[in-house]
């Protein structure tokens, strides 16, 4: 210690098997390591310009607003219902789980009229769900959730953006564990404003928020630019005036710091940006398609490796997501002591589970750079020995023959 009176940062080596965050892609650790830039520079302007164009093929998109939110998923989510909802207007919310819980109390923080459509836990709401509570409720915007991962189900998205504008509805999805991982077709699905995170699918650290946000959306959050806009700008034009309740978080100004006029609005996360540019170029070299494939091939594998170990996967096969499974803890065991000793004897970390899943499931990550053969492998061999020193008779060995069965199919390389 000497003078040094807590040490320097030396984390243990832990394999974070978890809902997220996950281990970090050592490139994007690396990049995250480069010296700083002025906010101005044109080296610095030109890297927020790449990253919009990288981001733009991570969401599918061309839309022109795509950018990054400075914070967590959750700046992501507050900054696009903040600056699409205002005191009373009404909004539609998807409730499947816990982060759909969190649209409506931050909505309900903006003093919106709020009215859901509430599924169990474990459930997603079908098309026809959907269009009778637009038809029921006629609300001004739409929020759900893409990958919920409290419950490890994704809501299917087809043909939601084309409902919404059939309704005269904006539509708003938190894509933050499914970004990276599985599709997320913004412009094929037509949805408005989607935003994400890093620490999931896409193998960075939390910090940063990618969003992106379609043209006819930035047009009704420009008309709500606050006074400070006008000022900044020397415009006197000042839209509907101050409407948006937050500075931070209004993406007006955010995205005309991200313009070419470079309004001064915050300081970019500078170090967040190097590893939000770099998480996305791992990505797009290595493909979209293969990338899917790789978290699909992950999941599976982890599935039949649970299964063979007599363990029940929670809910429906058809609307799992790719990247986190849910699995029931059996009768019997304790599953806080099954993850302590996955934690110190193997330094795995798995997931626990929010409200009525609290105690009930564990939930297992497949993710980003942990989407790999090993890590699955590693997992199962963990969770089998953890399971067995708990009193549970699991077949010895089932589990990670059953995964590397399914590699041998073919299913991952
Ligand atoms: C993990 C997760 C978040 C997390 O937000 P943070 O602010 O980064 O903690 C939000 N939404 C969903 C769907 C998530 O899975």
């Amino acid at each position: 210690m000497g003078n040094d009176f807590f040490g320097q940062i030396d984390p243990p080596q832990r394999l974070l098997m978890g809902p997220g965050p996950v281990n970090v892609h050592p490139r994007v650790l690396r990049a995250m390591a480069a010296d700083m830039l002025g906010q101005f520079d044109p080296e610095m302007t030109a890297y927020m310009n790449e990253t919009m164009a990288l981001y733009r093929q991570v969401f599918m998109t061309d839309n022109r607003w795509t950018f990054l939110v400075d914070g967590t998923a959750r700046a992501g989510i507050e900054a696009a219902l903040v600056s699409l909802v205002e005191p009373g207007s009404k909004i539609l919310i998807v409730r499947a789980g816990r982060f759909g819980l969190l649209l409506s109390e931050i909505a309900e923080r903006i003093g919106a009229e709020i009215c859901t459509l509430d599924l169990p836990w474990g459930e997603v709401a079908s098309l026809e769900q959907i269009e009778e509570a637009l038809r029921t409720h006629r609300p001004q915007v739409l929020a759900c959730i893409h990958g919920d991962t409290s419950t490890t189900m994704a809501q299917p998205l087809d043909g939601v953006g084309a409902l919404c504008r059939t309704y005269d509805v904006l539509s708003y999805v938190d894509a933050t564990a499914t970004l990276g991982g599985m599709p997320v077709k913004t412009d094929a699905w037509g949805i408005d404003v989607i935003s994400a995170g890093l620490q999931k699918c896409m193998g960075g650290p939390p910090g940063s928020a990618p969003i992106t946000i379609s043209d006819r959306a930035a047009a009704h959050i420009m008309a709500r630019r606050h006074v400070e806009a006008g000022i900044r700008s020397g415009d006197t034009d000042n839209g509907r005036g101050a409407r948006i309740g937050s500075n931070y978080f209004d993406l007006a100004m955010i995205m005309e710091y991200w313009s070419e006029r470079r309004l001064n609005h915050h300081t970019e996360a500078t170090t967040m940006l190097y590893g939000a540019r770099e998480a996305a170029r791992v990505m797009l070299e290595e493909g979209l398609e293969a990338r899917f494939a790789r978290h699909k091939a992950g999941s599976t594998a982890m599935v039949a490796g649970l299964r063979a170990l007599d363990l029940t996967v929670f809910g429906n096969d058809a609307h799992r997501m790719a990247n986190v499974t849910g699995v029931w803890i059996p009768e019997g065991v304790d599953g806080e002591q099954v993850r302590q000793r996955m934690r110190e004897d193997f330094g795995i970390e798995i997931g626990t589970a929010f409200g009525p899943l609290a105690g009930k499931i564990w939930r297992i990550g497949v993710m980003g750079y942990n989407a790999r053969k090993q890590a699955v492998l590693q997992t199962l061999g963990a969770l089998e020995a953890c399971l067995a020193a708990e009193g549970y008779a699991a077949r010895r060995g089932a589990g990670v023959d059953a995964a590397l069965a399914t590699c041998q199919h073919g299913l991952w390389q």
